[in-house]
Formats: structure tokens, C-alpha cells, sequence
């Protein structure tokens, strides 16, 4: 391993990877570290889900689809399941773009592509097995390099321009590099818990496997998420404060919370789970200080949030490129005080909007408990109204700016809703029975 890089990155998932590619293309020497090694199978807990804009950045990358998916992965409707009480079923065609469907990804599969399709890069030295276990400073506090740990247990001192932190929400890098959290949503904290299924009979014969959402009330929601033929991943939200189950083991609580629903239970009657319940029992919502002296964060170390509405890898993807920019800016004699603030405000900008708009979510989602009546009215009317879906779609695919999109009851799709009941008409949402 050489001792002098231009940028050293920490963490080889999607941000790490990804900026490791953009890099590779500016030609910049680049040491890629990951403490695990690939395939890995749980060690990132995610209920993973791609979304047009995501592949758009993946395409951006050179990646076809058919790399990091599996062909039925791919749900083209996202239904909603209110409580049993109505389904709302949602065609993503209504969406009306370049790609109208959603991929539910293996991250087994869909983290090793990115990890060597980075190590592929000429100028890119990757090594698995290897941690950060602290950083170099200088007498003025500017980070220089990084002390890493083989499996073997060897000891290695690395000097860099720039070291980057893409080790994750529980970023040991922001300690090291002291990058504190500037601002935090945590007013609804919530948690996920999910495992992988296999043998899982198909939704219905017309649509054999969406993308189901099963409120369940009460602070509970079940989210079915297909990754490939008969295989999905099922993961269950609910509050922080309601992790303690009641006494019961986790693994317990988790498969009850599934037993509930009839039509999953019959989906699930032949299946099994084949990974153990992991996921996060706090998942707070925010962004660290991203950039300092010899130093920078991207993905979930910089901005972390709930996962409910499937943006973690998006966001990852988008501030990687903006970092990528940013360096190029400050290689090109942009101070690094400056490209680096450029690069935070930036990020912050482009997903700050959603951030706010998901915690509202989580808290009408999971903080509210709407009486029957308003479940069988108000919500009906709402949830089952093409216009509402439509944007709701576009929202979720990043394709309208967040303020636009209302998840509350709103006067159109009340009134529309109200006067389809009234009068009957309107268009009548498929039955997949
Ligand atoms: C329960 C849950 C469900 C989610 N569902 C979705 C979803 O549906 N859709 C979506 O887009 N996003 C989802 N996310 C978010 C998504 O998983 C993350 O946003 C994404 O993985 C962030 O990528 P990252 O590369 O920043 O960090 P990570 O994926 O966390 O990768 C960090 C890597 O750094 C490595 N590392 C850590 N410390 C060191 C060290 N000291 N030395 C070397 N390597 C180190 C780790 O081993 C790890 O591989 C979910 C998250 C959670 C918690």
C-alpha cells in the first residue's frame, strides 16, 4: 500500500463507492477503505428501495439496471393498505416518466457492484478488511492522513490531501474529525426493524408483486418490498418510545406484527425468513458539519434520516456528486474553506425540503391514530384519488420539489373524493383480489 494519496475515503458502500468512481474519473489518487468485506450481509440495516431519481444518478455512474437488480425486484404499483379498512392502489405509469416503476434492491448484490466497479477504477487502490481506527492531525488541527487496521491486525499510517468520512450514520470518522450535528428533527423519533423472505406466494395474479404498504395503526406500518422472484424484504415501523415490545423479543414482536394482517399472513404461509431481524431502534433525523481542515463527510455521516420514505440512497448518491464537484473546484485552486461550504450548503439545499417534508411523515404516520371514521372517509377520499397519487408518486421519485405535496387531508382530493362517493363516478380504483 503506497503512504500518499490525494484523497483517502472511509466506508466503501454507496457514498464511499460512488465518490471513489467520480474521483477515479477526475484521475485522482484515491484509497478506498472498508472494515467488511464484500458480499456482507447485514451490516448496513436497510429496507432498501430505488426510485427513478436514484437510478438517474446510477445511470449517471454507467450502471444498466439489470447490474444491481433482479428482474422481479421491479413493482410498477405501490398499494396502500389503510388499517384493512380500503386499498389504494397507485400504477406508477401515471407518473409519467422516463421510468414509471421502483426497484426493491438485494444490497448483498447491489453494494457489491459499487464496491468493485470502484476498485476497477485505475487510479482508485481499494482494500476490504481494512478500518480507520484514528486520524492524523497537525499541529494546527488539520486532518493529514488516517492510522487503519488490516484483518491481521497491522498497523498502517497513510497520508492524504483530503480524507473523506463515508462511514455511515454512526460515523466514527465525524468524532475524529470533531464535525458536530448543526441542525436535528428529532421530535418523532422512530424505529425499523426488517428480515428477508423467501417462498412469498405472489400479491395477486393481476399484480403479482408490488410494492404494499400496510398501515396498521396505532404507530405500526409493515412495508413489503420485493428484491427478487418470491424473495422480498418486510419491515416493520414503529416509535422509538414502543421498541421495548411489551416484554417480548424483538424476533417476536416483529413476526406478530406480520401475523396481523391476513393477506400477508396467506402471502407468507409457505415462506421463510432467512436473515435475522436486525434494523435501528433510534433513527434520527439531521446533518453534521460536512467539511473542516484536511477533511469532509458524505452520506448518511453527513445527512441521516428515517427511512420511510426510501431516500437514503438517493441522497448518498447526490452528495457524493456534489463532493466529487467540490473537489474539483478546490483542486482547481478554489480554497477548501470555501468548495467545502459551497458543498454542504448545497447538499443542504437540495434535501432539506424532503427531510422535512419525511418527519412530518413519520409523525402523521406513526404519531397519529385517526378515529375509523376519518379513516373510511377523509383518508379514503385522499388515498384514492388520482391526483393525490400522482404527486404522491412524484414526491416519493423526487421529481417535484417536496413543498408542492401535502400528505394531510387536502380541500381538492376531499372535495373530488366526497363528490365520487356522492355521485359514484370517477375511476374506479383495480381490485387485485
Ligand atoms: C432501517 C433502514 C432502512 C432503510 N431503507 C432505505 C430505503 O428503502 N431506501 C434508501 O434509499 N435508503 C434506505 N435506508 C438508508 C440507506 O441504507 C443509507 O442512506 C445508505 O446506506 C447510506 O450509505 P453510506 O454509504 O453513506 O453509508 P453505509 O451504507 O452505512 O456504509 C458505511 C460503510 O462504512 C463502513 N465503515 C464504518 N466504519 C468504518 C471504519 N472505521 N473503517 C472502514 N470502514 C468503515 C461500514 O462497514 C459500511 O460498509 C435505510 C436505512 C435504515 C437504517
Amino acid at each position: 500500500m503506497d503512504k500518499q494519496y490525494d484523497i483517502i475515503i472511509i466506508g466503501g458502500r454507496v457514498a464511499g463507492a460512488s465518490l471513489a468512481m467520480r474521483l477515479g474519473q477526475q484521475n485522482r489518487k484515491v484509497l478506498l477503505i472498508e472494515r467488511i468485506t464484500f458480499p456482507s450481509w447485514p451490516s448496513v440495516p436497510s429496507s432498501p428501495i430505488v426510485h427513478p431519481g436514484t437510478m438517474r444518478l446510477l445511470s449517471e455512474l454507467g450502471f444498466a439496471e439489470e447490474e444491481y437488480t433482479y428482474a422481479e425486484g421491479k413493482a410498477d404499483h405501490v398499494i396502500m393498505d389503510m388499517m384493512g379498512k380500503f386499498q389504494a392502489v397507485m400504477p406508477m405509469a401515471m407518473m409519467d416518466l422516463d421510468r414509471n416503476y421502483i426497484y426493491g434492491i438485494d444490497r448483498n448484490k447491489f453494494d457489491t457492484v459499487l464496491w468493485r466497479r470502484a476498485a476497477s477504477c485505475p487510479t482508485v487502490s481499494a482494500y476490504e478488511n481494512f478500518a480507520m481506527t484514528d486520524v492524523l492531525k497537525d499541529a494546527a488541527g488539520r486532518v493529514t492522513g488516517i492510522v487503519g487496521r488490516t484483518g491481521d491486525r497491522t498497523e498502517e499510517v497513510i497520508q492524504a490531501d483530503l480524507v473523506v468520512g463515508a462511514d455511515g450514520r454512526f460515523s466514527l470518522a465525524a468524532r475524529k474529525f470533531g464535525a458536530e450535528p448543526f441542525e436535528e428533527l428529532n421530535d418523532y423519533p422512530s424505529a425499523s426493524y426488517h428480515a428477508e423472505w423467501e417462498g412469498v406466494a405472489e400479491y395477486s395474479k393481476a399484480c403479482p408483486h408490488p410494492l404494499v404498504i400496510y398501515q396498521l395503526g396505532g404507530g405500526y406500518s409493515l412495508l413489503c418490498i420485493p428484491i427478487d422472484k418470491q424473495k422480498y424484504i418486510i419491515a416493520n415501523y414503529l416509535r422509538t418510545g414502543d421498541t421495548h415490545f411489551g416484554g417480548k423479543k424483538l424476533e417476536e414482536h416483529y413476526v406478530q406484527a406480520l401475523q396481523s394482517v391476513p393477506r400477508l399472513r396467506e402471502q407468507l404461509k409457505n415462506a421463510r425468513r432467512v436473515t435475522p431481524v436486525v434494523g435501528v431502534r433510534r433513527i434520527d433525523n439531521g446533518y453534521r458539519q460536512a467539511y473542516g481542515q484536511g477533511w469532509a463527510l458524505v452520506g448518511d455521516a453527513f445527512h441521516y434520516e428515517s427511512p420511510l420514505d426510501g431516500q437514503g440512497i438517493y441522497n448518498a448518491l447526490l452528495a457524493s456528486k456534489f463532493l466529487a464537484e467540490a473537489i474539483e473546484q478546490w483542486k482547481n485552486g478554489q480554497p477548501w474553506e470555501e468548495a467545502g461550504k459551497e458543498y454542504q450548503q448545497r447538499f443542504y439545499d437540495s434535501s432539506h425540503d424532503m427531510l422535512k417534508q419525511t418527519v412530518a411523515r413519520v409523525q402523521q404516520e406513526l404519531y397519529t391514530s385517526p378515529p375509523p371514521f376519518v379513516v373510511n372517509t377523509l383518508m379514503r377520499w385522499v388515498l384514492t384519488d388520482p391526483r393525490f397519487q400522482k404527486k404522491f408518486l412524484l414526491y416519493l421519485s423526487r421529481a417535484i420539489d417536496p413543498n408542492t405535496f401535502t400528505f394531510g387531508p387536502s380541500l381538492g382530493p376531499v372535495a373530488r373524493g366526497f363528490l365520487r362517493d356522492v355521485f359514484r363516478t370517477g375511476r374506479r380504483q383495480p381490485a387485485f383480489e
